[in-house]
């Protein structure tokens, strides 16, 4: 445990707008990464006034994404500076490789190009509603009830969020609930999509509004997948069947034909000890038969609230219990490596707000329960800001760890530390 280390969310995350006008200037921008954070951080430079003048990209097969041309980086960055052009570095995965191109193209940080981590991404998550997909030990929600956000709620939700935060990048509908099980789905995608890029979160588990979600040509449809027929069902804590997933894979790629939309599809693949090489492989194939993308994350005993069940011993329903057993990594000696590692900032500070279908807002992505204010539309969007980073919850969370709690990150700080 730890008692005397706290580092309070910051209330701007990345730079705000006028640093960024200040720094940029009127430079024509080149954002490296097409993928859906690049087309996002296109649109947000738009929307503020900035000319968006390439992507830069290595896929070969891309080379015109929203309106403009994707260009090889190697046959362009040397130019930059000559040009008096501007980098912006979209691929979270690469920004240390991009940071070095950019330098040894004779690039200066923060002057012809920002280091990712200085980008305001600011997220929003939106749970557009349906029945809650997981099974937490101590639920205090209505997890059987279908609640969800309706369309009109949810423009009135967006319009305040936009107007008051001019840097949003983007939304992702939903958190923990189906946005398939909502019937004003489709209209909630085009609502979005006036104003931000949006991202539909899907267990794929449900099929009577996906035809009409998909013809609303989200930006990415990502389907969370916990393993392959059999692990696919034994990895779960909301229940879900292997043969309707793998029914509504198929459905979704003719709805995607069908209709000719370019939205991406991604499917992530959640790694535990039973699923991680030949059901990975097996699913890797179905994605490419598919042409839908594949990544991979591993397992955590979503939400977190269950984590802080297991730091205070709280006993774990069967099924939270039943996943733990599964987790590809010890959780003892995590959580031991979190304290130690619990003086650094919050993780996931970038993704807010995070708001519930009924407009209450949550603290952030990771905890269910952990609320900041009831209503929305009660104040403005930065008095919210300043409540959440008022609220005494993070305390707790960050006495024993949590917000340090993504294993990758831990591997870099303890790379020498056995974590299976
Ligand atoms: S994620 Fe929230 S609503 Fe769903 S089971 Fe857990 S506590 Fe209940
Ligand atoms: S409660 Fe959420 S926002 Fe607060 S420190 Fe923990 S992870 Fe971060």
């Amino acid at each position: 445990m730890n008692k005397d280390k706290f580092t309070p969310i910051a209330e701007v995350q990345g730079l705000t707008l006028t640093e960024l006008k200040n720094i940029i200037r009127q430079r024509p921008l080149y954002i490296w990464g097409a993928g859906f954070l690049g087309r996002a951080i296109k649109r947000l430079f738009e929307r503020n006034g900035f000319t968006v003048k390439a992507f830069l990209d290595i896929n070969p097969d891309l080379n015109m994404v929203e309106s403009i041309a994707v260009l090889r980086p190697q046959n362009v960055i040397a130019n930059i500076k000559k040009e008096g052009a501007f980098l912006i570095p979209a691929v979270g995965s690469q920004s240390a490789a991009i940071e070095r191109h950019c330098l040894e193209a004779g690039l200066e940080k923060n002057k012809d190009f920002l280091p990712y981590m200085r980008m305001p991404r600011q997220q929003a998550v939106i749970e557009a509603g349906g029945a809650c997909n997981y099974a937490c030990s101590v639920c205090v929600k209505q997890n059987s009830a279908l609640n969800y956000m309706s369309a009109e709620l949810y423009k009135k939700v967006l319009n305040k969020l936009a107007v008051e935060n001019p840097l949003l990048l983007s939304v992702d509908l939903s958190l923990w609930r189906e946005p398939l099980l909502n019937p004003e789905i489709a209209e909630i995608i085009r609502i979005t999509k006036e104003y931000v890029p949006c991202k539909l979160i899907t267990k794929l588990q449900h099929s009577v509004y996906l035809e009409k979600a998909v013809k609303a040509s989200p930006d990415q449809i990502q389907i969370n997948a916990e393993g392959y027929e059999k692990t696919y069902e034994q990895n779960q804590t909301g229940g879900g069947r292997w043969q309707t997933f793998l029914e509504n894979l198929h459905k979704l790629k003719e709805y995607k034909d069908k209709h000719n939309v370019n939205t991406e599809i991604y499917l992530m693949y959640i790694l535990y000890k039973n699923n991680a090489v030949d059901d990975f492989n097996k699913m890797r194939n179905l994605c490419a038969s598919l042409g839908f993308k594949i990544g991979t994350d591993t397992a955590y005993l979503t939400p977190y609230d269950n984590f802080l069940d297991v730091c205070e011993g709280r006993v774990l329903s069967p099924q939270i219990q039943k996943i733990k057993d599964l987790l590809p990594w010890n959780i003892d000696a995590v959580l031991k490596l979190c304290v130690q590692n619990g003086g650094k900032p919050c993780l996931c500070q970038r993704i807010f707000p995070v708001i519930n279908y009924d407009a209450s807002v949550l603290l952030c992505h990771l905890f269910c329960k952990a609320g900041v204010i009831d209503n929305f539309f009660d104040v403005s969007y930065d008095e919210i800001v300043k409540m959440r980073v008022k609220n005494d919850f993070c305390k707790v969370c960050q006495r024993y760890g949590l917000h340090r709690l993504d294993i990758d990150v831990l591997k870099k700080y303890f790379p020498e530390k056995d974590m299976a």
